[in-house]
C-alpha cells in the first residue's frame, strides 16, 4: 500500500460525512445508518484517540508535488491481518467451519481485517481512504 508524500500532504479537519464513511468501512456495513451502536462507539473511540481538545479528528490529504512526481504517495507500507486461533477459531477448524465462520469467529475474538488495519493508518496520517480500498477487496 503506497504512503503519502510528506513533502506535500497536509492535515485537515474530517469532515462528519467523511470519519461516517471510514467508520462504515471499518465496520463492513457500508452504510452508517445500519451501524447503529457500533458506528456511534467507534466514532468516539477515534475521538478520544485521534481527536483534538474539541474532538476533532484531521486526516492528511494527499497533493501532488515533485518528491512524489505529482502523485502525492511516496513510499509504501504493508497492511497486515493476524488471525489468532482461540477455543472457538480451534473448534471451527477442527469441524471444517466455513471461511465465513472462520472470520466472524476471529474479528469478534478481536482479529483486525487488512481493511481495518488500512484504516488505522488513515487515522495515524500515514496513507488516505482510496489507497486502502484499492489495496483491500473486503
Ligand atoms: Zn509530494
Amino acid at each position: 500500500m503506497r504512503t503519502l508524500c510528506t513533502h506535500c500532504s497536509d492535515a485537515e479537519i474530517a469532515g462528519e460525512d467523511e470519519l461516517d464513511a471510514l467508520a462504515a468501512q471499518y465496520l463492513g456495513t457500508h452504510d452508517a445508518a445500519h451501524a447503529g451502536d457500533a458506528h456511534a462507539a467507534l466514532r468516539r473511540h477515534w475521538q478520544a484517540e485521534h481527536g483534538d481538545a474539541t474532538g476533532r479528528i484531521r486526516l492528511r490529504r494527499r497533493r501532488g508535488c515533485d518528491h512524489c512526481g505529482g502523485t502525492g504517495y511516496h513510499g509504501r507500507m504493508g497492511i497486515h491481518e493476524l488471525m489468532l486461533a482461540d477455543d472457538e477459531v480451534r473448534r471451527l477448524i477442527r469441524h471444517r467451519g466455513d471461511a465465513a465462520s472462520l472470520q466472524a469467529a476471529a474479528r469478534s475474538g478481536g482479529m483486525a481485517t487488512l481493511r481495518q488495519d488500512g484504516i488505522a493508518k488513515v487515522l495515524a496520517g500515514l496513507t488516505d481512504l482510496p489507497e486502502v480500498l484499492a489495496a483491500t477487496n473486503a
